[in-house]
């Protein structure tokens, strides 16, 4: 076994690859940028260099600079995690000739499967069944048209070089094909600097069905059994689960046959997954399931592989690395009972899943043995807009499915994540999900359901803004009475220790809830007793009091509150719904409206580019365009001003 290993990646992976490492007594070494100095990998770790900005451009993904603090800190192995430098061939390569094992497959494994259009080419002949559709090297957009045309709608248009849910768009009719394919280039070259596509049939009811696989560098490959991947979101993946509901023993040796030729057909070494997409309108069949893509690395979602069947996948990834054979049979991983995995993400899942970045002022997780808890981050942490906003993975294993969502949605209510806007109530809804606990569901199900997930935008929470001002009153009344708070004369504050005799006195107060302007009531008698629109605190909310704000966790959802000071007043409230803001750090693609110009709810108003994804800005209302505040090719700040929509006047 290797004594050290470098581990080239950051957050919960690094951190889970540190905890096995550190098990088999490696001298475990870590990487981090600017933004990640004080990260929780760092300090897990048994030593941490610096190597570079925060952007992962130019640290976590300079392969010359992993590579020579590898080569000075002695490291024997290099783990790449999942993501980053994972499946770059080159950097396998790089690995290889510096004297350092790369803990993943063979440099040609990874190119073969590296593209789309490739791999579905090399599956074919290898006998794997895969979607049916055009993979090969034209690329005039007239000649896509037309093999979309043959396919038959709906397709799915899919950068070849694409990852993680980018460069893919699904087209319903023809006539949409053009901009679809545009989208699906330019969101392909700018995320993997290649424009290059293919067009494949899109499977009806599709579920996501993945096969873990494992090769040894003897010859031996063995299959992990399935996950079932199909909640998505965007494409990405939401919850994980194994076994796949409805899964068959015969489906599962078919599948798990395929994944092995797969897997053979690239002589390949180390963990991987082979990803299926099944057709579920009637139920999984042995006939009904197509390759879609092989990943040669670990997954994010291996935890419930490692619960089911009991193994350390990490280690097997080490042990493989070294040269060990593979000694599991396959007969000795028959899944045992079921695990589900929920993605904790900084998101705001009422407002599309944007990210949502800050400091995490609260972060609070169960302590119990039946859940497993993978995460990079702690209280106090920042999210930033550098990397992938996940908070953590939430792995829960019992004897049965029902069992497992339980627990996992018990799990997810006990959870405290304030800061940013985290999608734990929409996780603990999926996991409560009638249809879905009754395993009928697709890869659509998510966005057939968004509102019944509570995934649409809500009301301002007035018993939540009542609690966070009540915290913020009390606090702010015990420093007045204290002296340590600076008394303006003018301020409503210090009234608040005034006794009256003429029966019940009560001040309003703005507060900002959610950044909108509010009245609270401050009410005094018997004590004080602020209300909001008439609605009190509730006791049973969770508060965080942070940085002059608090934080309401009720009912699974955040309302931030601040008190207003002084010249704070003259906060544009007439703002209403009509200014359209910048969602999230990022730039400005396009503005497809002029000033002046009508438009209708829904109307496609402008497209920011953030975190590497296209979000179109809609018009929240029909109105006029009052206001252009950007051009295209600007950089905008979250909550920048992109435009005003005047609403149109009611007809009468
Ligand atoms: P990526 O590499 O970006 O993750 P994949 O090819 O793995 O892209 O596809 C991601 C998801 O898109 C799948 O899990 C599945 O839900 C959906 N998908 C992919 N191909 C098809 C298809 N032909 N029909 C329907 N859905 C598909």
């Amino acid at each position: 076994m290797f004594r050290s290993v470098l581990i080239a990646n950051r957050g919960e992976i690094a951190c889970r690859i540190a905890r096995t490492a550190k098990r088999l007594g490696m001298r475990t070494i870590a990487v981090y940028s600017e933004a990640d100095a004080g990260a929780l990998h760092v300090r897990l770790c048994d030593e941490a260099h610096p190597i570079g900005p925060a952007a992962a451009r130019e640290s976590y993904l300079v392969a010359d600079r992993l590579i020579a603090v590898a080569k000075s800190a002695d490291a024997q192995c290099i783990h790449p995690g999942y993501g980053f430098l994972s499946e770059n061939a080159e950097f396998a390569e790089a690995c290889g000739r510096a004297g350092i094992v790369f803990v993943g497959p063979a440099a040609d494994a990874i190119r073969a499967m590296g593209l789309k259009d490739r791999a579905k080419a090399l599956m074919e002949k290898a006998g794997v069944p895969v979607v049916p559709g055009y993979h090969g090297d034209r690329q005039e957009p007239k000649f896509l048209k037309e093999k979309a045309y043959e396919i038959g709608y709906p397709v799915l248009i899919k950068a070849v070089a694409g990852g993680g849910g980018k460069g893919m768009r699904r087209v319903e009719k023809h006539a949409e094909f053009d901009a679809a394919l545009e989208a699906a280039m330019r969101e392909g070259r700018a995320a993997f600097g290649d424009g290059r596509v293919l067009v494949e049939k899109y499977v009806g009811a599709p579920r996501h069905i993945e096969i873990q696989v494992f090769g040894d560098r003897h010859g031996n490959v063995i299959h992990l059994n399935e996950r079932d991947c199909s909640l998505q979101r965007r494409h990405q993946k939401v919850i994980e689960e194994a076994p796949a509901p409805g899964m068959t023993a015969k489906l599962r040796d078919a599948m798990g046959a395929a994944a092995v030729a797969a897997a053979k057909a690239v002589g390949y070494v180390g963990a991987g997954t082979v990803e299926f997409i099944a057709d579920g309108a009637r139920g999984l069949r042995a006939d009904g399931f197509w390759f879609m893509e092989m990943n040669t690395r670990l997954q994010v979602e291996h935890p419930v592989t490692e619960a089911t069947t009991g193994q350390d996948l990490v280690e097997w990834q080490f042990r493989v690395a070294a040269g060990e054979k593979l000694t599991l049979k396959q007969s000795e991983v028959a899944p045992q009972g079921h695990a589900v995995e929920a993605r904790l993400y900084a998101e705001d899942a009422e407002r599309g899943f944007l990210p949502s970045i800050g400091k995490l002022v609260a972060l609070r997780f169960p302590d119990r043995a039946d859940i497993r808890i993978d995460t990079g981050v702690e209280e106090g942490a920042e999210v930033t807009a550098f990397y992938d906003p996940m908070i953590a993975k939430v792995i829960a294993h019992a004897a049965t499915r029902n069992d497992a969502l339980d627990r996992l949605a018990a799990a997810l209510d006990e959870i405290v994540a304030a800061g940013p806007r985290t999608n734990l109530s929409f996780l603990a809804a999926l996991c409560r999900a009638p249809d879905f606990r009754a395993g009928r569901f697709d890869t659509g199900f998510i966005d057939r359901n968004l509102a019944a997930l509570g995934a649409v935008p809500h009301a301002l929470d007035k018993a939540a803004a009542a609690t966070g001002a009540t915290r913020l009153i009390e606090t702010r009344s015990t420093r007045i009475a204290a002296g340590t708070e600076p008394d303006a004369p003018a301020s409503p504050w210090d009234a608040t220790d005034a006794f009256q005799l003429g029966g019940e006195r009560a001040v309003s107060v703005p507060v900002l809830v959610d950044g909108r302007l509010e009245a609270a009531r401050i009410g005094y008698r018997d004590g004080t007793h602020v209300t909001l629109d008439d609605f009190a605190a509730d006791p049973a909310a969770t508060v965080v009091a942070a940085g002059g704000a608090a934080y309401v966790l009720r009912q699974g959802r955040q309302t931030i509150v601040r008190l207003v000071e002084g010249d704070a007043l003259d906060i544009d409230r007439a703002e209403g719904d009509g200014v359209i803001r910048a969602p999230m750090h990022g730039k400005v693609l396009a503005v497809l409206v002029e000033k002046g110009e009508q438009v209708k709810k829904g109307h496609r108003l402008a497209v920011v580019e953030a975190m590497k994804m296209e979000h179109a800005l809609t018009a929240p209302l029909d109105g006029l365009v009052a206001e252009v505040a950007v051009e295209a090719g600007q950089q905008v700040a979250e909550g920048g001003r992109i435009m005003v929509i005047a609403p149109a006047e009611a007809a009468d």
